[in-house]
Order: C-alpha cells, then sequence, then structure tokens
C-alpha cells in the first residue's frame, strides 16, 4: 500500500522525541523489525535536533516533515527555514561541527548515512535546509 503524511510543527527540544514516535507510528503498517524502526527513529531524531540547534538556534520557527512509503521503501523529507548551511558538502564530513562551544560531536549526518539507505542535503543560506532520506523498511532475509 501507499501512503503518505505531512507534519508541521514548533521547532522546540520537547517535539523531537513526539515527531520519531509520530513517523514510527506511519511506518508500522509495513511491519518492519524493532530494529529497522530504531534506525528510522535515531536518524529523524538527529535531522530534526538539527532544525531546532543549527537552524534556528535560539530563534523561532517550524520543522516540516513530509513522509511517503511506497510498498515497503520510506521516503522522509524533513525541513526547516532557518539559517541555510554554508558548505554542505563540508557539513556532512564526519566530526564536523560549527556548535564547539556546545560540545557537538560533528557526527548528526554521519548516524543519518548509516542508518538509513540514502541522505540528501539541499541548503541554502539564510532561506533553510531540507533533508531527504529514504529506507528500505523490509529485508527478505529476516
Ligand atoms: P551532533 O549532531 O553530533 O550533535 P552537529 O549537529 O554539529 O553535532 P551534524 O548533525 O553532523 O553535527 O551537522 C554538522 C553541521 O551542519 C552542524 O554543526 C551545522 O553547522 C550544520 N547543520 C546541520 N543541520 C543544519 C540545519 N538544519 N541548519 C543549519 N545548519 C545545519
Ligand atoms: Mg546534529
Amino acid at each position: 500500500m501507499n501512503n503518505r503524511m505531512y507534519l508541521k510543527m514548533k521547532a522546540l527540544p520537547e517535539n523531537v522525541g513526539f515527531i520519531r514516535n509520530v513517523i514510527a507510528a506511519f511506518c508500522v503498517s509495513t511491519d518492519p523489525s524493532v530494529e529497522t524502526l530504531n534506525d528510522v527513529k535515531t536518524a529523524i531524531s538527529e535531522a530534526v535536533t538539527n532544525c531546532i540547534v543549527h537552524g534556528y538556534k535560539k530563534t523561532e520557527g517550524d520543522v516540516s516533515i513530509e513522509a511517503e512509503l511506497i510498498e515497503t521503501k520510506l521516503y522522509i523529507k524533513i525541513s526547516d527555514n532557518g539559517t541555510g548551511i554554508k558548505n554542505v558538502e563540508k557539513a556532512m564530513e564526519d566530526f564536523f561541527t560549527t556548535d564547539v562551544e556546545e560540545e557537538r560531536s560533528g557526527l548528526g549526518f554521519t548516524i543519518m548515512k548509516t542508518y538509513m539507505d540514502t541522505l540528501q542535503v539541499e541548503s541554502k543560506l539564510g532561506a533553510g535546509t531540507t533533508v531527504l532520506m529514504t529506507k528500505e523498511l523490509i529485508h527478505a532475509d529476516r
């Protein structure tokens, strides 16, 4: 079955748990393993947290999530209208962070890449950032 959902929510740290659980619930119809579902939840948390801490910093804004299921494959788009990223290629490198005072490890994008099948980042300075990820939720060998 194919399915689609949209969610727009205020960019607050206390909303990260809600968002990841909504997406997990959306995926449940495909009957994924607990491990696969946890992979998706982890990647989503990283993407949404980035919108909040880097995209908006201490300002207000919304995070938009668009998810689509085509058969058992998940397509997900997470976007903000925040600061944007100056150099996306650099930002995606392991251990790269612009947030040294907060002692961030610079591994958010690495985690998204590892836990999902594909990761694409589009960003425009001053306009915002969009993260696109896909993952096949069912593997024949399980
Ligand atoms: P960690 O995720 O390990 O806590 P981090 O958030 O700095 O650290 P990444 O998630 O890999 O590491 O992001 C790397 C860098 O990309 C960030 O430090 C930030 O400069 C930039 N970045 C990522 N997402 C956004 C966003 N939505 N808006 C603006 N900048 C972003
Ligand atoms: Mg991060």
